[in-house]
């Protein structure tokens, strides 16, 4: 099994375990890794000879049951602590603490005249890193793509070369990491842990403005790297020589590889993003309704997803179907708006609200209807209005796996075709939620 694997599986027994077992459950839980996962049993890392022991007194048929569930097998389970460092350890390297969003990848990225040479750019270095532009330097206004691409190069590197030792981060992130480690006097592991990386990519680095320490360290890990043939990705909202206050030694050194720009998209590039987007969340829309959001809005594509998910919101409280009528009323007055992004707090806050819930409840296992059917609805509705897959949703109403949620999300979809009682307070609740998000 790949490692991803066990170690996504391993993230499900965990939180099984939690909820079978909450009285033992521990904040530390967190810090277990799988050492091994074969042939019918589960061997689990722990940090210490005490923790080990805690577990294996209190803990074992917690972890068994959730092992079987999860899993669908008998499983023995064992905690040990022989190669939990070593495992650690070579973890951190290759995986450092690389976190990629899963949509950003190149496959989803829709390449038109605004952006194809930083594109092809991106694609060049993630298949030979160090070799071909060095660094690379993209630059454009917020919302066009810069970090789509900068999480692509790492996928697709990491796919090549699994070995690869990846570093990804805003340039917010080295700062405050940089000032971190001067405080607590350890200049040198942070030295270490950037100019040994074999790709250093950082997002933003118009942030690096006025910052002159920052910029002095940030200076030195470049010449490391860059002599020793590592790959360096810069991305920012303007070329090398127009991020102010920015010192004459880092432009000029930006400026050695490749700089490219992305330009706002075309409206056939609009047409085909929205297309994409639409597809990636199971959306079905006509080309006129595309064509229809492309044309209202123009320069910022995290606009024109903003505008997909109010569409698909208003869509879901009213009709099934979404008609070019529909997306016209759901966009009146939107556009232009800053796109509202709605996360799942949002709407488990609006549900136990509106029903007086408490969240513990909606999180345990108590399976009666004054329970069942809020967090049922919170289910559907997150499918609905978020990004989240059916797991991620499962994992935030107490760790149900994804069969549950998709069993609730037909049964509140029924419900809200045949009661019209269940489709007003949809309604309801999806009015407060969009109008209401956090973000
Ligand atoms: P930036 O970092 O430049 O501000 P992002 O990379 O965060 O922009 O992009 C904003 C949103 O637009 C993301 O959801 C991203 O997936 C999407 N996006 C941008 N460009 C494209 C493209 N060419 N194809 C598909 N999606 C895109
Ligand atoms: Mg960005």
């Amino acid at each position: 099994m790949a490692t991803r694997e066990v170690e996504d599986i391993f993230a499900s027994i965990v939180e099984r375990a939690k909820t079978l077992d909450p009285v033992n459950t521990r904040k530390w839980f967190e810090k277990l890794i799988p050492l091994r996962l074969s042939g019918g049993s589960l061997e689990i890392g722990c940090p210490d000879e005490a923790t080990a022991a805690f577990l294996r007194d209190n803990c074992k048929g917690g972890f068994t049951r959730a092992a079987q569930q999860i899993t669908g097998h008998l499983v023995t389970v064992d905690f040990n602590v022989d190669t939990y460092k070593k495992t650690r350890r070579r973890q951190r390297r290759t995986e450092g603490d690389l976190k990629l969003h899963p949509d950003y990848t190149f496959e989803n990225f829709v390449v038109g005249p605004s952006n194809r040479l930083a594109q092809a750019s991106c694609v060049a270095v993630s298949q030979s890193p160090g070799t071909t532009y060095n660094p690379l330097f993209i630059y454009g206004n917020s919302g066009l793509g810069k970090t789509h691409l900068l999480h692509a190069i790492c996928f697709a590197a990491k796919q090549k070369s699994n070995r690869a030792v990846i570093q990804l981060l805003s340039c917010e992130g080295f700062v405050n990491r940089f000032i971190r480690a001067i405080k607590e006097g350890n200049s040198a592991s942070f030295q270490k842990q950037f100019r040994t990386v074999d790709m250093l990519v950082i997002d933003d680095v118009q942030f690096l403005r006025e910052r002159e320490q920052s910029q002095e360290e940030f200076f030195h890990t470049f010449n490391t790297l860059y002599n020793n043939g590592k790959q360096i990705i810069l991305s920012a909202d303007s070329p090398p020589g127009r991020i102010p206050s920015l010192g004459k030694r880092l432009i000029s050194r930006f400026n050695w590889g490749l700089v490219a720009s992305i330009d706002p998209p075309s409206y056939e590039t609009r047409v085909a993003i929205v297309q994409k987007k639409a597809h990636l969340r199971g959306l079905g829309i006509s080309d006129g309704i595309a064509e229809y959001i492309a044309r209202k809005v123009h320069a910022n594509i995290r606009e024109l997803e903003g505008a997909l998910t109010t569409i698909y919101a208003v869509a879901m409280t009213t009709s099934e179907q979404i008609t070019l009528e529909l997306a016209q009323t759901a966009l009146e007055g939107q556009i232009g708006a800053v796109a509202k992004q709605i996360n799942i707090t949002d709407i488990i806050e609006v549900v136990t609200d509106h029903f007086d819930v408490r969240l513990a409840d909606m999180q345990s296992k108590k399976r009666n209807r004054s329970i069942a059917m809020p967090r049922q609805i919170c289910m559907y509705l997150a499918r609905n209005l978020t990004k989240h897959s059916l797991g991620e949703i499962g994992g935030h109403l107490g760790g149900r796996d994804h069969t549950t949620v998709m069993h609730a999300c037909n049964k509140i979809r029924q419900a809200c075709h045949s009661e019209p009682q269940m489709h007003a307070l949809l309604d309801h609740l999806a009015k407060q939620i969009t109008q209401n998000p956090s973000a």
